[in-house]
């Protein structure tokens, strides 16, 4: 008997996510992960490794609910906001149960799903890449935990604030509303974090791996209701966070490793504008779509050759072409502005 065969059966059909590091390439310019281009430096502080770490760190919790303007019990820390996606499902779906997420969009939500034998539920976004609230609500029989990404990746634009609200209350007393804000530092006043005193069945997710540029830490979070975070705390591992994170991560959250991210972010912004109008200027781009993140989706008239194009220089971009929706689209993550500059010398001279 094959091994392969003794795992379960969900396990066996899983296509594993397929994250741009595993995605391979040689390349020395890296466009692919939404990562920031260049590392901040820390010193680690702590020197005793030999006792087990806190369950949930008291700086980083008071360090995370201090910024993000809400209470240490309205925090739970993770291993990444991936490690929150998981959670969220382990914890609230049965396996009669269904999640249900709207793509295109990430791909963990899926993975996350089906690893645990969740049944998928899928209600494509709109056009113009807003919630289909109409089919949501048929949709949502047996439906436990539903997943948006504002903004979302890898489209880049926020989804309307009015719908995310309309679509928690098609859903209260039913099902878990889990936005995900991985890039919400990028359009801070878009965050969802004040409707959490209205909202019992709110989860955000947030994580230190974009503007935070530490996406190598693996630290993330959920902001919920203290109701909420309390069921997570049962299920999650015992002693998720590695000391040498924790200490990390609560320098990240100080009032200076804030002021630097606040650069980082303002940065992005300005080096995105700079990328947008220059890609316009490229007659194989047909589209540059609106982003309010650290990454732009284009529409190519050709996108698999430009990716491969790229590739072969050693610029590695996120290839769209098999989501949902996104044929000849690319997911270019904002790089330095020489890495920009590399971009788009190389796609100019396709004609
Ligand atoms: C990057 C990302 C995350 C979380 O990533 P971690 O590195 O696990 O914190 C979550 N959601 C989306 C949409 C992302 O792009």
């Amino acid at each position: 008997m094959q091994i392969t065969q003794l795992s379960r059966k969900n396990i066996q059909a899983l296509t594993p996510y397929q994250s741009a590091r595993r995605l391979g390439g040689k390349g020395d310019v890296w466009l692919n992960a939404n990562e920031y281009p260049i590392s901040p430096d820390f010193n680690l502080s702590a020197r005793q490794f030999n006792r087990y770490p806190e369950a949930q760190p008291q700086a980083v919790i008071e360090g995370y609910a201090r910024y993000a303007g809400l209470s240490p019990d309205n925090v739970l820390v993770t291993r990444g906001g991936d490690e929150s996606i998981e959670l969220i499902i382990r914890a609230f779906c049965e396996l009669s149960d269904s999640v249900l997420y709207c793509p295109p969009t990430y791909g963990m939500y899926s993975v996350s799903a089906e690893t645990c034998g969740i049944t998928l539920k899928t209600v494509p976004l709109t056009a113009d890449f807003q919630l289909d609230l109409a089919e949501i609500e048929r949709q949502l029989d047996g439906v436990k935990v539903v997943f948006v990404c504002s903004p979302n990746n890898p489209t880049g634009g926020l989804i309307k604030r009015s719908d995310l609200l309309k679509l928690l209350q098609i859903t209260a007393g039913r099902a878990i509303v889990v936005v995900d804000e991985a890039y919400i530092e990028f359009c801070p006043e878009a965050t969802m974090t004040n409707e959490l005193a209205n909202y019992p069945h709110l989860a955000i997710v947030r994580t230190l791996s974009k503007a935070f540029a530490l996406a190598g830490l693996r630290c993330g979070f959920t902001l919920a209701n203290p109701e909420l975070i309390g069921v997570l705390q049962k299920v999650i591992a015992p002693y998720p966070l590695p000391v040498p994170v924790s200490d990390i991560a609560a320098q990240a959250l100080q009032p200076q490793g804030l002021a630097e991210m606040r650069q980082r972010v303002a940065d992005v912004l300005k080096n995105r504008q700079w990328l947008i109008e220059q890609l316009q200027k490229c007659s194989q781009v047909e589209r540059v779509f609106d982003s309010e993140a650290n990454y732009l989706l284009v529409k190519f008239k050709d996108g698999q050759k430009v990716f491969q194009a790229l590739w072969d220089q050693g610029i590695i971009l996120r290839n769209q072409h098999t989501a949902l929706g996104l044929a000849n689209c690319v997911r270019i993550t904002i790089g330095t502005p020489e890495e920009n500059q590399r971009v788009v010398q190389a796609i100019s001279e396709l004609s």
